[in-house]
């Protein structure tokens, strides 16, 4: 490297001399332009592009993300409804596909409330069967009594069900 020894210039101020460099884009910057972060000086155009990462989201997106959500959350719940353990699997693989498919649906825009109004969309439209078990199954166990009626064998999927899919889709959001 042959400007090993020549003097840095800041990047925005041809002029300046530093020492200092954004240390995301390694460009030298001069203390003007440094922007102190948690993680070391940045230069304005790299705390310019994380603000933009940070929030790219149109309003109708999230309309976009709560929909897709609420429908595989949905389809995924009437399913496992019939599997019992495998429920677990399937809020799993329904969290996962969540994500993919909104993703996509939204080209990989971001937004910190992303997370909230996704989680709440898989909690909400989760929670039909266990709705429906507490309609259907509370007066029959009334009538026929806890242990002849299966007691709350299917309501326990049910709820793993809501419980994995809310958590993992949150998680999967997280940052
Ligand atoms: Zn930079
Ligand atoms: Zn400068």
């Amino acid at each position: 490297m042959s400007e090993i020894n020549a003097p840095l210039t800041c990047t925005f101020h041809p002029k300046r001399e530093t020492q200092l460099r954004c240390n995301r884009c390694d460009r030298p910057i001069c203390i003007k332009c440094a922007n102190h972060t948690p993680t070391g000086y940045r230069c304005p155009e790299c705390i310019r592009s994380q603000q933009k990462i940070f929030v790219t989201t149109k309003w109708f997106d999230f309309l976009i993300a709560f929909a897709i959500t609420g429908v595989i959350s949905f389809l995924g719940s009437l399913l496992s409804s019939f599997l019992g353990f495998y429920s677990i699997l399937i809020a799993m693989g329904a969290g996962f596909l969540v994500i993919w498919a909104v993703k996509k649906a939204i080209k990989n825009r971001r937004s910190p409330l992303l997370k909230f109004v996704m989680s709440t969309a898989a909690l909400l439209f989760s929670l039909p069967p266990i709705i429906t078990w507490v309609i259907i199954a509370v007066p029959y166990i009334r009538e026929v009594g806890f242990a002849a009626s299966g007691g709350v064998y299917s309501l326990i999927w049910y709820l793993f069900y809501s419980i994995i899919i809310t958590s993992n889709v949150f998680y999967q959001l997280r940052k």
